[in-house]
Parts: C-alpha cells; sequence; structure tokens
C-alpha cells in the first residue's frame, strides 16, 4: 500500500458470540494489537455486543463497527437501527452492503447508497463492500459489476464526506470459501476501483482506503498488502480468534 494511507483491519463477526464472549475477543484483540503504532484496527460485533465492545475499548485503540445499518433516523421501521443509534452506542464505522446482505437480504445498490449517505450524516466512515460472484469474474464482468456498484453507493456523496469513506472490495467467490483473490488479482480491481474514484475526485481518490476481503489469514496478508493499492482486510473468519486476528494485522501492516 501507499505511504499515504494507513493500513486498516475490520474484524467482521457476523452472527457469532454472546457479549461476554465478544467482550473476551475484544479485550484480547486490543492487547495483541496495543503496541502497533502504524495501523487501524476495528472489530464489527454483532448488534447485540455492540455498546459493552465499545465501553470496553474506548481507551484503546480499537474501534468499533457495526455491520449494517438503516438510512432512516427514526419511525415505524420495527427491526432497523439507525446510524445515529449505532453512533450513540460507541461505533465508528459500519459495514454497508457486504455481500451476504445483498445476497440472502436481497440488499440493492440503491440502498447501500442510501444508507452510506445516512452513515455519513451521523458521523460514521461507512466500509463499503462491493465485488463479483464466480459467474460475473468467469463472464468477464469483474470491472463492469465492481463499477456499477461504486457508482451507485458513491451517488451524491460529496468530496468532503468521500474523505471518510472505505471500501473494501470483496469477491464473492473468496468470502468464508478458503480461496483469497491472488494478489494480482485484488490490485486490479483495486486499482481499478481507485481510478474511478479518481475521475469523480481526484484529490480524494489517492487519500481512499480500499480494503480486501475474501479468505484474508495472517499467511496471505502480507502479500496482499504488498499490493500498491490494497491499504488493509475486513476479515470474517480470521478475526473469530483473537490470536488468528492479531497475527493477521501484524503480518499485514508489517510490509
Ligand atoms: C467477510 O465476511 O467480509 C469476509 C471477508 O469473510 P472471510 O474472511 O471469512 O472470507
Amino acid at each position: 500500500m501507499a505511504a499515504a494511507r494507513r493500513p486498516f483491519f475490520c474484524g467482521n463477526w457476523k452472527l457469532n458470540g454472546s457479549i461476554a464472549e465478544s467482550l473476551a475477543l475484544a479485550t484480547d484483540v486490543r492487547n495483541g494489537v496495543s503496541s502497533l503504532r502504524d495501523v487501524d484496527v476495528a472489530v464489527a460485533p454483532s448488534f447485540t455486543a455492540l455498546y459493552a465492545v465499545a465501553k470496553r475499548l474506548e481507551d484503546g485503540p480499537v474501534t468499533v463497527a457495526a455491520q449494517d445499518c438503516f438510512w432512516e433516523e427514526k419511525g415505524a421501521f420495527t427491526g432497523e437501527v439507525a446510524p445515529s443509534q449505532l453512533a450513540d452506542a460507541g461505533c465508528k464505522h459500519v459495514i454497508i452492503g457486504h455481500s451476504e446482505r445483498r445476497q440472502l437480504f436481497g440488499e440493492l445498490d440503491a440502498a447501500v447508497n442510501l444508507k452510506a449517505r445516512a452513515a455519513l450524516r451521523a458521523g460514521l466512515a461507512p466500509i463499503i463492500c462491493v465485488g463479483e460472484t464466480l459467474a460475473e469474474r468467469d463472464a468477464g464482468e469483474t470491472m463492469g459489476r465492481v463499477q456499477a456498484q461504486v457508482d451507485a453507493a458513491l451517488t451524491d456523496i460529496d468530496h468532503a464526506s468521500l474523505e471518510r469513506v472505505v471500501i473494501a472490495y470483496e469477491p464473492v467467490w473468496a468470502i468464508g470459501t478458503g480461496r483469497n483473490a491472488t494478489p494480482a488479482q485484488a490490485q486490479e480491481v483495486h486499482h481499478f476501483i481507485r481510478s474511478r474514484i479518481a475521475g469523480r475526485a481526484p484529490a480524494v481518490a489517492p487519500r481512499l482506503r480500499i480494503l480486501y476481503g475474501g479468505s484474508m489469514k495472517p499467511d496471505n496478508a502480507r502479500a496482499l498488502m504488498a499490493e500498491a493499492d490494497v491499504d488493509g482486510g475486513l476479515v470474517g473468519g480470521a478475526s473469530l480468534s483473537a490470536e488468528s486476528f492479531v497475527r493477521l494485522v501484524k503480518e499485514g501492516s508489517a510490509t
């Protein structure tokens, strides 16, 4: 990654963990990374553990992300959580448009954009996920799909707000499969995303962090991070053990 951008690793815990388990994992992650200076680290517990984990981590270097949000502030939207409520609970980031939300819950590009804009209004940094399916890659549609997702997600987001956006490139075929994109495959798409953003915000693009997600592990993090446009990781499975997540962060931020 370029020296201008601080590496950023976010552990996406998905639907895992009681409050007690989340606190224990968060505490171990904080203790494991507390001596590292040149990297940003976040964890994304389930909604039920957000407040407790944020309280536990409030004095340390590790920040807290939510895994999703709604775009409205309040009202008759049973089951939804507003970005301002997440900020109130202590979150600094929110993951938006994860492929599991898109594939399992029918989340569309337009909803991703509404959520990203609402998160920014609430002072949160959205981590916007994009990525192609295996069928799209095999059909040569990777760049077209990613371009459509990036363009839609960033519609009507001004340059000042764009400074706070993080993009996560997560090829769907690599998520939870144990099959990561090669560093070259990741770099090709990360570079494409940065060029696309440079087209609309040339001053912001060199500073915008683009994370890789998809079976990132301690033993492939360093090679992925050696690529010029890979600035960190959104990490699922390997973030559920403090030992592997801390090792991954150390490996990834050592390049
Ligand atoms: C993810 O869920 O964002 C992810 C990248 O998962 P995994 O690391 O398990 O592939």
